[in-house]
C-alpha cells in the first residue's frame, strides 16, 4: 500500500479551526507554541502523535505574556518554515491566529495565577504568567484537547498550568515533556538565535551549573552549600545571573534562592534558604541568566543530575 501523506490544515480563524477539527474524531492532542520551531517543540509533537489520534499545534506570539521592555516585536516569526516542519512531523491542524482573532478587544476577565506567579520568572516578568494562563485557557477552550503537552523547559509555567487545570476542573490531561538539549548541554530555545558564537559558549555555564548543583544535592549537600556552589560558578562565568533556585518540583515552593529575595510565604526566616536538610527526590534546580542581552532559562531535576 502506498503511504498517503495527509496535508496539514493551516487555520487562522476560529471558524476555520472548528471546521478542521470537526473532520477529526478521536483523541485530540494539543501542543501550544510561539513558533520559531525547533527539535524541542517537535519532541512535544512526537509525544502527542504517539498518544493521540490527531494533533493540533497552535502558533501564536501572545502579546499578553510580554512585558513592555521585552522582545515581543523582535521575537522570531516564520510561519512557512514552521508549517513545513509540522507537515513533516505529521501534525493534522495548525492554528495560527492573528491578535484580532485572539483578542478582538482587551479582555476584561483575567486569570489570576496566584502566588507562584510572583516568584522566579514572575519577579522579573510580573505580568508574564497571567498572560500565559489567559492564552492557554483560551486555546484549551478553542481546541478542546483531551491531552495538552508542555515542555519541562518552562517548568514554572508547567506547574502553573497544572494548578489552573486542577483548580478550575478543566477537562483535560496535562503532560510534561523532558527538555531537549544540544550535545553541549544548552537547552534548545527559540531565543538561542539571538546568541552570538561567544554568547552561545558562555551560555553553557547555565546548564553546567544546574548539573553541578543537582549532583551536589544528590550527593547530600545542604541547600546553603548548593547556593554557594551556584554563586561561585555564576561569578566565574560571563553570564549575568537573574536567579538560581532550588524548588519543590510539584508546588514550585522555593527552598533556596539566589539573586531574588526569598518570598515571605516560602521562608522560615533563614537567609536564602527555607531549611538546611533536604531529600533530593522532589527537587528541581532552576535558573535564569543573561548572555549579553539574551535572557535564558533552564532547570534540572536533582534526581536526574546525570542526564543530558
Ligand atoms: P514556546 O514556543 O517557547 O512558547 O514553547 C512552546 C512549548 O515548547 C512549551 O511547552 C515549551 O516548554 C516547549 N519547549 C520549548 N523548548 C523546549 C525544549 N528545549 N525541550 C522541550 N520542550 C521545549
Amino acid at each position: 500500500m502506498p503511504c498517503i501523506l495527509i496535508p496539514v490544515i493551516v487555520t487562522h480563524t476560529i471558524d476555520e479551526l472548528h471546521g478542521a477539527l470537526a473532520q477529526l474524531p478521536g483523541k485530540r492532542g494539543l501542543v501550544m507554541t510561539m513558533g520559531a520551531l525547533h527539535a524541542g517543540h517537535l519532541s512535544l509533537v512526537e509525544k502527542a502523535k504517539a498518544e493521540c489520534d490527531h494533533v493540533v499545534v497552535s502558533i501564536y506570539v501572545n502579546p499578553l505574556q510580554f512585558g513592555p521592555n521585552e522582545d515581543f516585536e523582535a521575537y522570531p516569526r516564520d510561519l512557512a518554515a514552521d508549517t513545513a516542519l509540522l507537515r513533516g512531523a505529521g501534525v493534522d491542524v495548525v492554528f495560527a491566529p492573528t491578535d484580532h482573532v485572539m483578542y478582538p478587544r482587551t479582555p476584561l476577565v483575567r486569570i489570576d495565577p496566584g502566588p507562584v506567579a510572583t516568584i522566579l520568572e514572575g519577579t522579573t516578568r510580573p505580568t508574564h504568567f497571567a498572560g500565559v494562563l489567559q492564552v492557554v485557557h483560551k486555546v484549551f477552550n478553542l481546541t478542546c484537547p483531551d491531552v495538552a503537552y508542555f515542555g519541562q523547559k518552562d517548568a514554572q509555567q508547567l506547574a502553573l498550568i497544572r494548578t489552573m487545570v486542577a483548580d478550575l476542573d478543566m477537562p483535560l490531561i496535562i503532560r510534561g515533556v523532558p527538555i531537549k538539549r544540544e550535545e553541549s548541554g544548552l537547552a534548545l530555545s527559540s531565543r538561542n538565535v539571538y546568541l552570538s558564537d561567544a554568547e552561545r559558549e558562555d551560555a553553557l555555564a547555565l546548564s553546567a551549573t544546574l548539573r553541578a548543583a543537582c549532583e551536589a544535592l544528590a550527593a547530600g549537600a545542604t541547600l546553603r552549600e548548593v547556593l554557594d556552589l551556584a554563586a561561585t560558578r555564576f561569578e566565574a562565568s560571563n553570564l549575568r545571573l537573574d536567579y538560581f533556585a532550588v524548588v519543590d518540583r510539584d508546588t514550585f515552593r522555593p527552598l533556596a534562592l539566589l539573586g531574588h529575595p526569598m518570598p515571605e510565604w516560602a521562608s522560615d526566616g533563614e537567609t536564602g534558604t527555607a531549611s538546611s536538610t533536604i531529600s533530593p527526590e522532589t527537587l528541581l534546580c532552576a535558573a535564569a541568566a543573561w548572555a549579553g542581552t539574551t535572557r535564558l532559562i533552564d532547570n534540572m531535576e536533582a534526581s536526574c543530575a546525570n542526564a543530558q
